[in-house]
């Protein structure tokens, strides 16, 4: 069967593997559409620490069950329209001992620290397939990255009525915005691009700002009457929007950091003491997030057309990952289809 292969920084190759079984306790599911996360582009760029390679990339799954293993519970049957919890948990770390298996220390999430799903057929242990009927394999692909924004809000503890300023909607920030609004906060997204704040405010925010174009402090005292946001949710991993994240959060707020940030970034750390802040980090995603996307998704209040940037056949991987890194403002999501 078909894979996509990086095989060192920016040279990635469609190989044939060996098509695998499915044994007792197993699903094998055919994957119709995987979406490239930022991690895959920065594994494509040779700019992803975590990862070795070669390395088959993908985590974002839209799949349909092909085959289920002696063991398997009657409820997931071939037919069924499924995406991935991609990630790994060792069940005995810290996080794990705490209920917490999102963060575990040992997360082995697909395409990241082991082989993930970018090919035809992959066979998964039952647990890790989540029966998303109703939602088409297309949108399936969108499920994963949304839920890890959903969960930041969890993480923020985001209560009704509160201001909640998202920095950054991509994919991941977008599913914070959803997820924010969802629960009757007042959404502030950021970004650098119009287009993406248009399509924010079509997803509940309230409000926008362009980074760019506006002083991001002004416009934020503004909206909150002075007092800053209750929760800012950084979604960039940027420096610039660490900081930023740290200013225009409230007394007594909670800062909720998602971006991987590549480099150190220096705050004054005074404000950590004087606004007597939460920083609270926030990685991959619970069951629970991913079960309240697909709800979400089925209610049909998702604009989700414009989520998905392209979709292409695994020969064209180079070209439309060059493309995204020489425009990372435009792209939300491409999907390979198989
Ligand atoms: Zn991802
Ligand atoms: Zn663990």
């Amino acid at each position: 069967m078909k894979a996509i292969q990086i095989i060192e920084p920016s040279k990635v190759k469609v190989v044939e593997i060996e098509k695998p079984c499915v044994g007792a306790g197993e699903i094998m599911v055919k994957l119709h559409y995987v979406g490239f996360c930022g991690s895959d582009l920065n594994t494509f760029l040779g700019r992803n620490p975590m990862v070795k390679l070669p390395v088959i990339p993908g985590h974002e799954v839209g799949a349909v069950i092909e085959a289920v293993g002696e063991g398997v519970p009657e409820g997931l049957k071939p037919g069924m329209t499924v995406t991935l919890n991609p990630y790994t948990n060792c069940g005995t770390c810290a996080s794990c001992r705490n209920g917490r298996v999102n963060a575990c220390q040992y997360n082995e999430t697909l395409g990241v620290q082991r082989n993930g799903v970018m090919c035809e057929y992959a066979v998964v242990p039952w647990q890790k397939v989540i029966p998303a009927e109703g939602i088409s394999p297309r949108d399936c692909a969108l499920i994963e990255p949304m839920s890890v924004g959903f969960h930041a809000v969890s993480r923020g503890a985001v209560q009704d009525g509160e201001y909640v300023m998202v920095i950054g909607c991509g994919m991941v920030g977008m599913g914070a915005v959803v997820r924010a609004a969802l629960r009757g906060a007042i959404v502030i997204a950021v970004d650098v691009d119009d287009d993406k704040l248009a399509l924010a405010q079509k997803a509940g925010a309230t409000y926008a700002i362009n980074s760019m174009a506006e002083d991001v402090h002004v416009r934020m005292q503004e909206i909150t009457s002075g007092y800053g946001a209750d929760v800012v949710i950084e979604a960039v991993g940027n420096p610039v929007t660490y900081v930023m994240a740290v200013n225009e959060v409230g007394f007594t707020g909670r800062v909720v950091c998602i971006g991987y940030a590549k480099s150190d970034v220096s705050f004054q750390t005074k404000l950590f003491v004087q606004k007597e802040l939460d920083i609270r980090g926030s990685r991959n995603a619970m069951p629970g997030d991913f079960r309240a996307v697909i709800n979400y998704l089925k209610s049909g209040n998702c604009p989700i057309e414009p989520f998905v940037s392209r979709i292409i056949t695994p020969e064209e991987t180079a070209e439309a990952l060059n493309d995204w890194a020489a425009a990372p403002g435009k792209v939300f999501r491409i999907l390979a289809k198989f």
